[in-house]
């Protein structure tokens, strides 16, 4: 049996993608994805797609049909997931990111050793989880489930060039348990981390103390990333009693570094009043360990269009239907467990 996804469902972009070769690797089920990224301006697979198509592969042991970039189908065809030593490279500066997601529950839920893995590529991209935001929010997200996996950053990856590294110790674990996330208590700790990358590392600097003047208790850090970019991002991590979240903004030509500051801390500020635990990418990166694990409820702000995707591609690809409770400025999602 062959499942066919649609690429053009929803948003139609490399999630689309991504999270089919991860479901197919978790059931066994071959897939063949049709019309790739068919909503996006340059249709088909980009290098991070390949890289992360390759990466499916190469751990789930599969028959692969149409892996080159410019690709409109892929056929995969998994055999049985291994852990195991890997490298994988996106070879410019595509998310590495989504390659460590695409394999992650994979590796976590059906290998039967542990596995270390080396990722290149961007770490820092607009449009993909910062690798920042692996290591603060999902990730710990994860280990509240029962997930063993640790991450290690080695450097930055930035447009245009490229070249980051981190690491990553995956433990395979029997299962993981119900997340329950509808509260978040009070803030705990609120820090701003401002990064350039062949620029003039004042820029940060100024960055940071703008950052500083608009909160009483912030901790803020400026930093140089060597060679990579040139690029600026600027990090903004919530840490509350149940719950975190990390607000990335990259500098742009022509936007002063003060702006910087100010547009991270109006973003700050918006998910501080917010009052919900999961944030906006949190919330449909939680859906597919939740649904493979033992489900529960989180509550939100209103769903993105990508969230609203996933739930419809996990539906497409599983049978299985995620509720979402929607309110004036929140929703409550509600997964099931397979
Ligand atoms: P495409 O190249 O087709 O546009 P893509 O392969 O880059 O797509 P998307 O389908 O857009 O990927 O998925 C991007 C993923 O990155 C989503 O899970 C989204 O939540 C996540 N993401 C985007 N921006 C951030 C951010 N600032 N912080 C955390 N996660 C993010």
């Amino acid at each position: 049996m062959v499942l066919e996804i649609h690429g053009s469902m929803g948003e139609g972009g490399g999630q689309v993608l991504r999270t089919s070769l991860a479901v197919s690797l978790l059931t066994g089920v071959a897939i063949r994805i049709v019309k790739v990224r068919q909503g996006r301006p340059k249709p088909g697979l980009a290098r991070q797609h390949l890289t992360a198509l390759r990466a499916a592969q190469a751990v789930g042991r599969a028959r692969v049909e149409g892996d080159f970039v410019g690709s409109r189908q892929v056929t995969f065809d998994p055999g049985s997931v291994e852990g195991g030593e890997y490298v994988f490279d996106v070879e410019t500066a595509g998310s590495s990111t989504l390659v460590f997601q695409t394999v992650l529950l994979p590796l976590l839920l059906r290998a039967k050793r542990p596995s270390t893995l080396v990722f290149r590529g961007g770490t820092h991209n607009p449009m993909a989880p910062p690798f920042h935001f692996l290591q603060q929010v999902f990730v710990p997200h994860l280990r509240s489930l029962g997930a063993k996996v640790e991450l290690h950053f080695k450097n930055y990856g930035l447009y245009p060039r490229g070249g980051g590294e981190f690491h990553a110790r995956i433990e395979p674990c029997a299962g993981l348990s119900a997340l329950e996330l509808l509260e978040r208590g009070p803030l705990l700790a609120h820090e701003g981390h401002f990064i350039v990358a062949g620029l003039d590392v004042r820029i940060a600097e100024r960055e940071a103390q703008a950052y500083a003047s608009f909160w009483e208790h912030t901790r803020v850090q400026a930093e140089h990333a060597g060679a990579t970019g040139p690029g600026n991002v600027a990090m903004a991590s919530l840490l509350f009693d149940r719950g975190s979240e990390l607000i990335t903004l990259f500098g742009a030509r022509g936007i002063s570094a003060e702006q910087v500051a100010s547009n991270l801390a109006t973003e700050a500020q918006a998910f501080i009043d917010s009052a919900v635990p999961v944030g906006e990418h949190l919330a449909d990166q939680l859906l597919l360990p939740m649904l493979f694990g033992a489900g529960g409820s989180f509550r939100t702000c209103p769903l993105s269009r990508h969230s609203r995707t996933q739930i419809e591609l996990l539906h497409q690809l599983t049978g299985k239907t995620i509720e979402v409770e929607q309110a004036r400025a929140t929703a409550k999602v509600c997964v099931p467990s397979l």
